[in-house]
């Protein structure tokens, strides 16, 4: 069976988000089952070295032709295709820069969808995989050709659906039918992740909970009604991690490897980042938040506790970038305080040098689709702390039964945040009970593998 995999971002390439990391996970994990290739945009940022040109095509859209190169590259024996086309590929950024989110990202991943149909007829395509709302509209695309390709299309979070104006439609060349509130139209403005629901044949979400939670007014983010609408064609898979890629035992980012048997390793990366950071005496519980720092992320409620927590006697580190409001806060709180630090941007190698350092990861997400960090704390022998929420409540437990383990806010306030640091501070010094846990953790398998299962069940339904 020939899939392929789209998506505006993939780890290694370029990556914003959780996003990247499944798009390499996932397809890592079916490719033994399936033919599957991966497609996404070359950006601006991107390195051409080592890829190789494949075809060429023009899209016209809006009277205007596109012309687009297809390069591709072999890694891990599974072939990703890259779109280089005008107005999508000049850019230095995925979606935006400080200014804000471009103002042509509805041609820009409007001619990403093109190509991407244009691809999938090239390589005889059976069952498409779409991602998120920058690559919805390939689902309409595909309705409007003659292609016999199935579509599946996955909510990775249903708070960033691509809305824009009415005039995108011209620019885009979609016919006026579809814009109708069966369809694309949102409010008199166009939202590209309502055409991956409509015109998909299975919509897919990544937890079970969310799938659910999305039905309702408090998650659905204005789309609850229509996807109810829909709910027969929509499920949840629970994502995964690739194991390979996020392993303590052979990760070059550490100061030091190790595994479930070698624990006094994992305290030395502690001992080496905290000597490495302003944050002092290693023997003090270090606490960490890895994030975009966003509202879902639960910024609000950070920002509300965070000097009640840093009364407490730990560590706290934030590795996070994102609204510019928050890190000038948390720039200060650094500043005023000897046991919290900062760190404002983006960073790969840090951030797995922060899962290997830490005792606990604060994930206090006011909505969360799967979330990733749990995941990768676990492996890391990192216990998460998190919101009872979407695919959170769906992989962390205080049950000793179920894989993976952790400690639950089972409301998202300040005081069962308080609550939950202090139940971790007490955590650390029964230090036999932390060490099973951590075990415990390290033992489950958090990859794709059994969730790629029920993705290849999904694509068998339709051939
Ligand atoms: P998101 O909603 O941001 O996609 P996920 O939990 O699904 O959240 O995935 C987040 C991914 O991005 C994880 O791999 C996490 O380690 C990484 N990440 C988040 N913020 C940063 C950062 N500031 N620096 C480095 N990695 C980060």
């Amino acid at each position: 069976m020939n899939v392929l995999f789209a998506s505006s971002e993939i780890y290694p390439y370029a990556k914003s988000g959780g996003l990247a990391d499944v798009c390499d996970a996932l397809p890592d994990a079916l490719k033994n089952h399936v033919n599957i290739s991966r497609v996404m945009p070359l950006y601006g940022f991107m390195k051409r070295q080592g890829l190789k040109f494949y075809d060429s095509c023009t899209v016209t859209l809006g009277g205007i032709d596109y012309n687009i190169e297809i390069f591709s590259k072999k890694k891990d024996n599974i072939v990703t295709y890259f779109i280089e086309a005008p107005i999508l590929s000049t850019t230095q950024y995925l979606y935006g820069d400080k200014d804000g989110d471009y103002a042509n990202n509805d041609l820009r991943f409007g001619i990403f969808c093109m190509a991407i149909v244009e691809l999938s007829s090239r390589l005889k395509i059976e069952v498409l995989h779409l991602n998120d709302w920058h690559t919805a509209l390939a689902a309409l695309f595909v309705k409007e050709s003659n292609l016999k390709i199935k579509t599946v299309f996955t909510i990775h979070n249903l708070a960033y659906q691509g809305i824009f104006d009415e005039s995108s439609l011209d620019r885009l060349s979609i016919n006026r039918k579809h814009f109708n509130a069966d369809a694309l139209e949102f409010y008199a403005k166009v939202n590209f992740m309502k055409a991956g629901i409509a015109y998909s044949d299975h919509v897919t979400t990544v937890s079970p909970t969310y799938a659910k939670e999305i039905l309702t007014k408090e998650f659905g983010c204005g789309l609850d009604g229509f996807l109810t609408y829909h709910k027969e064609k929509l499920s949840g898979i629970l994502n995964g991690i690739n194991d390979n890629i996020f392993n303590p035992s052979t990760d070059k980012a550490l100061y030091f490897t190790y595994n479930k048997d070698s624990l006094e390793k994992k305290h030395k990366n502690k001992v080496s980042f905290i000597k490495k950071s302003k944050l002092k005496d290693p023997r003090k519980v270090l606490f960490v938040m890895i994030t975009r720092l966003v509202e879902q992320k639960g910024i609000d409620l950070l920002v509300e506790s965070i000097k009640d927590l840093l009364a407490k006697r730990i560590n706290f580190f934030v590795l996070g970038d994102g609204n510019a409001e928050v890190c000038e806060k948390l720039h200060i709180l650094s500043q005023e305080h000897d046991n919290f630090e900062f760190f404002d941007g983006y960073d790969d190698t840090l951030s797995h040098q922060t899962y290997a350092a830490a005792d606990f990861l604060l994930m206090p997400s006011k909505f969360e689709p799967c979330g990733l960090n749990q995941f990768i704390a676990m492996r890391y022998g990192t216990v998460p702390i998190v919101h009872a929420v979407g695919g959170l409540r769906d992989s962390v437990h205080e049950d000793k039964q179920e894989c993976g383990r952790g400690i639950l806010l089972k409301k998202q306030t300040k005081k069962e945040f308080l609550f939950a640091a202090e139940k971790a501070i007490r955590l650390k010094k029964e230090s036999e009970k932390l060490k099973s846990i951590i075990k415990f953790n390290m033992e489950c398998d958090l990859s794709f593998r059994s969730s790629a299962l029920e993705y290849l069940k999904l694509y068998k339904s339709f051939v």
